[in-house]
This record gives C-alpha cells, sequence and structure tokens, in this order.
C-alpha cells in the first residue's frame, strides 16, 4: 500500500470499513511511513473529538421540558384565540347592546307620541260627546 492509497483509506480504517488483508497492509504502511502516521494520528483525534460530542448524555427531563414547552405554547396560542374570540365577542355583543338601546329608545319615544296623540284626540273626543261641559250654563244650573 503506498500514501496515496493509504491517505485513501484513513476514514475506511476508522469506520472498520477495510478487509482484513488491507487492514494489515494499512497498519505496516502507518508502522513504516512517518508522515501518513502522523496524519493518520491526527484523523483518528478529530474523529475521537467529534465521536465524544456524538456522546453527549441525554437529560432524561429534556424530552419533559420540550414536551412541557411545546404545551405551555400550544395552550397559550389557544388562550389567545379564546382571548380574541371573547374580545370579538364582547365588541359584538356591546354594539348590538347600543344598536338595541338606540332602537328601544326611537320605539318608546315614537309609543308616548301615539300616546300622546292618542289622549289629545280622546280628550277632544271627549269633549264633543260630553254635552255637560259644552253646556256650560245648564250646568251652573244644575249645580245650583
Ligand atoms: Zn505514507
Amino acid at each position: 500500500m503506498d500514501c496515496k492509497e493509504t491517505y485513501n483509506s484513513f476514514i475506511y480504517y476508522i469506520e472498520g470499513d477495510l478487509s482484513h488483508e488491507k487492514i494489515i497492509e494499512f497498519d505496516s504502511h502507518i508502522n513504516e511511513c512517518s508522515s501518513c502516521s502522523k496524519i493518520f494520528n491526527e484523523i483518528k483525534l478529530t474523529y475521537n473529538i467529534i465521536d465524544n460530542e456524538k456522546d453527549v448524555k441525554i437529560n432524561p427531563f429534556l424530552f419533559t421540558r420540550i414536551k412541557q414547552r411545546l404545551e405551555n405554547e400550544n395552550l397559550s396560542k389557544v388562550s389567545k384565540k379564546y382571548f380574541l374570540y371573547k374580545k370579538a365577542l364582547n365588541t359584538v355583543l356591546l354594539s348590538s347592546f347600543i344598536i338595541l338601546g338606540i332602537w328601544l329608545g326611537i320605539f318608546m319615544g315614537s309609543i308616548n307620541n301615539t300616546d300622546s296623540v292618542n289622549i289629545s284626540q280622546t280628550n277632544s273626543e271627549i269633549y264633543y260627546m260630553n254635552d255637560i261641559q259644552q253646556e256650560s250654563v245648564e250646568f251652573f244650573l244644575i249645580e245650583d
């Protein structure tokens, strides 16, 4: 195995993808060639660091925390939606109450007007129906 082939086999050697014969050739070249040995040691070191980084201990509460946070976010989203819905409903209710109040006021006013017209009409009708008020002289005599 020459330097170039050894250099190309570094990763396969570390990953364990080389055949038994190639591993023996690789080892013998690394033992003989100092430059390949130096590069290989550096690559091995880098791989060990990467492996150590991969083996970061997983916090057993990490999943629970993430789940909790997601649930909280969903809850806040739902409550925000609910709050907006409630606000809109309140606005609609308030405006409908105001409109109802105005309409009721107008309606009551019109009822009052017709009543007063009715009352004045009734009063004038009573005046014409009641002849005692018209013949006030007779009424006066009867009183005496
Ligand atoms: Zn070499």
